[in-house]
């Protein structure tokens, strides 16, 4: 008999001592705290990851300590599950405002400081613990900008440069042209702080277009400065482009491979997707390869334009498509066509790095130079490439020949030039005046 009592009494006391150790078991929550830099400025949001798997959270708490003073961010206690199972919540995602003015925290050395306790039994019911504590610099100033460059001109569809400098190192910081962003760069004036920035008026943007330096701290303060300027406008030839039957029998098949199930589409379906998709594809294509332009200004002078050349096409042309005497499409022609004898050589037209040596689409064979600073050209229907991606070139130096690859009728160059992602008019670049008071005037008066 007595042995049939024992076994329950073994079993439950194998129950107890595994609960025991279940419920006493020592880890503390994991905790993750999301600040990229050790900055806190006048508003914040931070992230702090908790989780625990084993008994459940049972409180967070987050502080900030200066001179003395302690100022709690969050303090917040979740729920038991009930004797046997520990804390209802296993992992937990708490975004913690931070605001320095409600908080009357000044600027300065600070320590955050993080607790997170755990449902288990450990430490006479209290639970285990874990501290996390990290030291901030509280800065709720904006950095202040001051413009450097005085004269700033913009012409529809040009450029100019603007230099600034900050009186604290910032990880972002650039110009605001209407909605369009360019970087500043640093590192070609001595001071570290000191930053230049080619900026452009896209061909659409008028001359209400704001301009101004805006500048984000590691704090995330942010400062902004607006940049004087004066916008002419420009009127854009219009023309009118009439496809044939044998152009889209001529040049739509080398276009089927770039859309799935395009052999069924007509010849003029598919010039419209060309046309249309295309173009915007390899636009896309285009901003990622100027994403990162060299911190080295490789170009001098003026740009050297195709030599003997006619120009066929002007910059910013608004294009009218007819088939059959209807409008079929609308485009703007963002580079300057130059027409010369049938595969003339092409020269670079100033010192740089090629970023690009490849077929591009509507494009054909294409090179982009890198000149430095957000400054690229760009060669396109060539009907052969000389150089390698990755390759300096000098001025003058062949590139390639003119062609009628890609979306041309006959054999020309489209040349084109970016301030980073920006089509801008090539007439400026090759006016060397126009460099000289725009551009290598603002440079020496900031220097
Ligand atoms: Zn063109």
């Amino acid at each position: 008999m007595a042995v049939f009592l024992g076994i329950p009494i073994a079993l439950l006391l194998a129950v107890v001592i595994i609960f025991l150790v279940i419920r006493m078991e020592g880890q503390a929550p994991d905790m993750k705290l999301d600040m990229t830099s050790s900055y806190l400025g006048s508003s914040q949001t931070l992230s702090l990851e908790v989780s625990d798997a084993k008994s459940g959270i049972r409180q967070i708490w987050v502080a900030v300590f200066k001179n003395g003073k302690e100022f709690v961010l969050a303090d917040k206690s979740y729920t038991a599950g009930g004797f046997i199972k520990g804390g209802q919540v296993k992992a937990q995602i708490l975004k913690i405002e931070f605001d320095a003015k409600t908080s009357g925290l000044t600027d300065g050395k600070a320590m955050l400081r993080i607790r997170a306790m755990d449902y288990s039994w450990r430490q006479w019911g209290k639970g285990n613990t874990r501290y996390l504590e990290k030291e901030v610099l509280i800065d709720t100033r904006a950095p202040d900008i001051q413009i450097l460059s005085r004269i700033h001109n913009l012409n529809q569809g040009g450029a100019a440069l603007v230099a600034y400098k900050l009186s604290e190192t910032c990880p972002s910081s650039g110009v605001m042209v209407g909605d369009q962003f360019y970087p500043g760069i640093s590192g070609f004036f001595n001071d570290d702080n000191s930053f230049m920035t080619f900026i452009a008026l896209n061909h659409n943007q008028g001359p209400k277009t704001t301009v101004h330096v805006m500048a984000l701290d590691h704090a995330g303060n942010k400062g902004r400065a607006s940049v004087a300027h004066h916008i002419n406008a420009r009127n854009f030839k219009r023309d009118t482009i009439k496809i044939y039957d044998r152009f889209l029998a001529a040049k739509m098949p080398e276009f089927q491979s770039e859309f799935a199930g395009s052999a069924e589409l007509s010849g003029l379906d598919l010039f419209l997707k060309v046309n249309r998709d295309l173009r915007k594809k390899n636009y896309e294509t285009i901003k990622q390869i100027v994403a990162e332009p060299d911190n080295d200004l490789h170009w001098k002078g003026v740009f050297a334009r195709l030599p003997k050349s006619a120009n066929r096409a002007g910059f910013a042309e608004h294009r009218t498509y007819t088939f059959r005497n209807k409008t079929i499409d609308e485009q703007t022609h963002l580079g300057v066509d130059l027409a010369s004898l049938k595969k003339s050589p092409v020269p670079a037209a100033n010192t740089g790095k090629v970023v690009f040596a490849d077929s591009l689409g509507i494009y054909g064979r294409t090179v982009l130079i890198d000149h430095g600073f957000g400054l690229f050209s760009m060669y396109s229907h060539l009907s052969k490439i000389d150089v390698d991606k990755g390759q300096m070139v000098k001025k003058y130096d062949v590139i390639g020949n003119t062609g009628r690859s890609g979306l041309a009728g006959g054999d020309h160059l489209h040349f084109s030039m970016l301030v980073h992602h920006t089509f801008v008019n090539p007439l400026e670049w090759w006016d060397l005046q126009w460099i000289n008071n725009n551009i290598a005037a603002t440079i020496e008066s900031v220097r």
